[in-house]
């Protein structure tokens, strides 16, 4: 194989403990599983999820849940981000739950919803106040099963957005609950606010994406202490195609961006930008080969990456490195790569570096 990611679903199924354990039996958790599970693949996560006990899932878009369901899954699916008029009668049709964020959409619901606030992110979400609100849930017949909102600044501890944002959504609950409306979900928190313990953010419902695939970003500010242990369940590898010498003064790759300043061992691995490696990792970044750090040199290409093995020299065609995940060098110790690195290197967040891992690398699941 050219590049592949390996997922540990035994992991996924710790980091969906470790989430369930910090929040509590009395919170129920809602993993996240858009984007083909940040990349992991959504029906075997969602699968091993269900294994787990878990009773709800969430996607963004119709199509993401029809697959799901096609695939088996059984679970309660939220459809967070899509109630455009032409994706409706899928929403019925395969028992999904939809998200409406605005009241010109209420009278179309006619499946139990989940409404969303928007409370200070300026994104998705109604801004209507607590009176206008109850005024058109209850002009509709179907079921206000949940309300919900979601934070711009979750990890940023010296920002007051956060609070605000809670502000607001308490506000606006506590105005339907006075019009006798009664949610059964009240939910806002992603990763953070579980991670770092910001119970009055839990009300009775988490979304946890990121940490069901092992990652939590480092907060900003005074964070409470990390009350979450997770580790990523993706490790990322690439094979050897090409390893040559060049002489002091050769260039690499377009553009000549980097001139081989000594005599260089290179090796050429079969991936590039097309299979998710950012292009600003380029000179920049790193992978493990045979245990050790091996800096990418030259530009990023399609389909190739060069990298720097002087310091491994007994590295061969066919061999794998990895580009995201951990090797044990030969004196034991454990070298590794997380999206969180890569992400800084390159100038972008771990989410994107996950979520930029394309089709057509290969998926093989490990237990
Ligand atoms: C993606 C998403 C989440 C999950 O966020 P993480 O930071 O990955 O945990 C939660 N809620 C909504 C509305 C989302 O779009």
């Amino acid at each position: 194989m050219r590049s592949w990611v390996e997922v540990s679903l035994g992991q996924i199924r710790a980091n969906y403990r470790a989430v369930r354990k910090v929040v509590g039996s009395e919170v129920e958790v809602m993993a996240v599983v858009k984007a083909d599970a940040y990349r992991h693949g959504a029906p075997e996560v969602a699968r091993a999820l269900e294994a787990e006990g878990a009773n709800w899932l969430a996607v963004s878009n119709v199509d993401e849940g029809v697959y799901l369901r096609r695939q088996g899954i059984r679970a309660r699916i939220l459809v967070m981000a899509d109630f455009l008029p032409d994706e409706r009668a899928g929403l019925e049709e395969f028992g999904l739950t939809p998200v409406i964020h605005s009241l010109e959409d209420l009278p179309a619901a006619r499946v139990p919803y989940h409404l969303k606030i928007d409370s200070g992110m300026g994104r998705l979400g109604t801004r209507a106040s607590a009176e206008e609100i109850a005024r058109a849930v209850q002009a509709v017949p179907a079921n206000l099963e949940g309300l919900m909102t979601h934070f711009a600044s979750s990890g940023n501890y010296e920002s007051r957005q956060t609070d605000d944002q809670l502000a607001h959504f308490e506000g606006v609950l506590s105005g339907l609950r006075a019009a006798g409306l009664t949610p059964h979900y009240i939910h806002a928190s992603g990763t953070i606010p579980v991670a770092y313990g910001r119970k009055a953010a839990w009300w009775n419902l988490v979304r946890p994406g990121h940490a069901i695939y092992g990652y939590v970003s480092p907060a900003r500010g005074s964070a409470p202490r990390r009350q979450l242990v997770v580790k990523p369940a993706l490790s990322w590898k690439a094979t050897v195609l090409a390893v040559k010498n060049l002489e002091a003064g050769s260039l690499i790759g377009y553009g000549g961006i980097h001139r081989a300043a000594r005599p260089m061992r290179i090796a050429v691995l079969a991936a590039g930008y097309a299979d998710g490696i950012p292009h600003r990792l380029g000179n920049r970044g790193h992978v493990i080969a045979r245990g050790k750090l091996a800096p990418i040199i030259g530009a990023v290409s399609m389909d190739l990456t060069t990298i720097d093995i002087s310091a491994s020299p007994e590295i061969r065609v066919g061999d794998a490195v990895t580009l995201l995940g951990s090797e044990t060098d030969v004196s034991g110790s454990v070298v590794s790569i997380d999206a969180q690195q890569v992400a800084k290197v390159a100038g972008t967040i771990s989410y994107s570096v996950l979520c930029g891992i394309s089709a057509r690398v290969k998926r093989v699941y490990v237990d």
